[in-house]
């Protein structure tokens, strides 16, 4: 049982802010009831699943690793959850986090680290660095993540799972808590390719609730699950594959081209010229976009509230300067120069030109090209503390992510090998919508 399991490694690991023991038991108990019924259930049905704890569930802890929504109880479940829910999967609990997602370790969490299954003294990534080590270490079957500049799939390659990035628009956002809206996605963290197409065939898809899900796009992920890349056209991005890259990931990803050549498969090195600018502009941007996102936490309405205030002003200052962690003040702060009166022009509307720039390298590279892809992190899991004194070296880890998602491109990355025991994570970049190719490409390698 997986109670059993977590009750075993959860001591060591710690992926989880809430485990929702009761809860568990009494899905599973219902569950049973309705297989004695005779009733048709789903792919999902009693599949023991974990939730980022920035995903809203109805009467459970929602934290976002922060102690400013360190007792906030949403009264509701975000779509994605109420989708799986329908489906009968049974919510284990809510994973350690990244304070409202910043981050690339997980070490930005108000409440504790999580340690990486495969090596306990390094980090797991970040900043679903709690959803992946609970897939890694047998505490779940998958889960759900949110990918704002690679909290999914840098976790995923860190912790040797299938992180995927869905297309912006692609999974309803609706109960996520907004960290950089035009960037946020939630994806799927799996064991293998097939998870990740069933767990999609669940979230996935229009949403009323949210204006900027799309309607109309087909969906059966299943039908990718096809072992056949025969004619498939692969660019390979020279950017990515710079000096700072550690050159055994370099290698790694190139025997896994391979891999797809001897089956059919085409390559061919090309460029996309805007690539430096990627860092500069998705800090820009999600830092501009947070600071108004994170203006709601005021001490008043919900969440935290600082005691022993004089006025108004002290609530405001006191809840905020104690309810919010370093990082996260670093960006309210860095994202409220770049959008305040006169430097508005020179980064923030400036960082949005860069993004179409960006966006344009991407869609002229397929035009000719079906996928294209790179490492999903420049290193391997690293040790606890090496990067968490110097900021800009932390931003770094997101070099090869951070594009997709100023492009709202979908990105899924898979396994590819090893260095010293610890899993190197390949990107596989698609089309917008076509998770399909991306899902197929990284089926190939199963
Ligand atoms: N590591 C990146 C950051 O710190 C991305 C985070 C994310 O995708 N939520 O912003």
């Amino acid at each position: 049982n997986i109670l059993d399991r977590i009750a075993k490694v959860e001591p060591y690991i710690s992926s989880y802010i809430t485990i929702n023991d009761e809860g568990t038991l009494s899905m599973a108990d219902n569950i049973d009831k309705l297989i004695k019924n005779g009733e048709d259930l789903g792919d999902l049905a009693g599949i023991p699943m974990a939730l980022k704890d920035n995903i809203c569930t109805d009467g459970i802890l929602t934290t976002c690793g922060s102690k400013m929504l360190q007792n906030f109880v949403p009264p509701y479940n975000a779509t994605c959850v109420e989708r799986l829910y329908n489906e009968k999967s049974i919510l284990i609990g809510k994973t350690n986090m990244d304070e409202f997602a910043m981050g690339s370790s997980t070490e930005n969490s108000a409440f504790k680290p999580t340690r990486n299954p495969w090596d306990l003294s390094r980090v797991p990534g970040g900043s679903s660095g709690g959803s992946a080590a609970s897939v890694a270490a047998g505490e779940a079957f998958f889960a759900l993540g949110s990918d704002t500049g690679g909290s999914i799939r840098q976790p995923a390659a860190l912790c040797g799972l299938v992180g995927l990035k869905p297309t912006y628009g692609m999974v309803s956002r609706y109960g996520l808590v907004s960290y950089a809206s035009s960037l946020d996605q939630i994806g799927t963290l799996t064991k293998d390719v097939e998870d990740c197409a069933l767990v999609m065939n669940v979230i996935a898809g229009y949403d009323f609730r949210d204006s900027t899900s799309v309607s109309g796009v087909a969906l059966d992920y299943k039908e990718a699950l096809i072992q056949d890349v025969k004619g498939l056209k692969i660019g390979i991005p020279r950017e990515y594959f710079y000096e700072d890259i550690d050159i055994d990931i370099k290698k790694a990803v190139y025997e896994g081209v391979k891999v797809l050549c001897d089956m059919g498969a085409e390559y061919e090195e090309m460029s996309l010229p805007y690539t430096e600018y990627n860092l500069a502009t998705y800090f820009i941007i999600a830092s501009s976009e947070c600071s108004s996102n994170l203006a709601r936490y005021d001490g008043i309405r919900y969440g935290y509230r600082a005691s022993e205030c004089k006025n108004l002003n002290d609530v405001l200052i006191k809840s905020r300067s104690e309810g919010f962690g370093e990082e996260v003040k670093r960006r309210i702060m860095a994202g409220t120069y770049s959008l305040s009166f006169g430097y508005y022009d020179e980064y923030y509307k400036r960082a949005l030109k860069v993004r179409t720039l960006i966006k344009n390298d991407f869609a002229k590279a397929f035009e000719k090209y079906d996928v294209l892809i790179t490492p999903t992190s420049p290193h391997v899991a690293f040790k606890f503390n090496e990067k968490t004194r110097d900021p800009l070296m932390m931003y770094k880890s997101d070099i090869c992510t951070v594009g997709i998602n100023i492009a709202g491109l979908p990105a899924i990355s898979i396994c590819c090998g090893f260095k010293n025991h610890l899993p190197i994570g390949l990107q596989i970049i698609g089309r917008h919508f076509d998770e399909k190719t991306i899902l197929r490409v990284a089926y190939t390698f199963e």
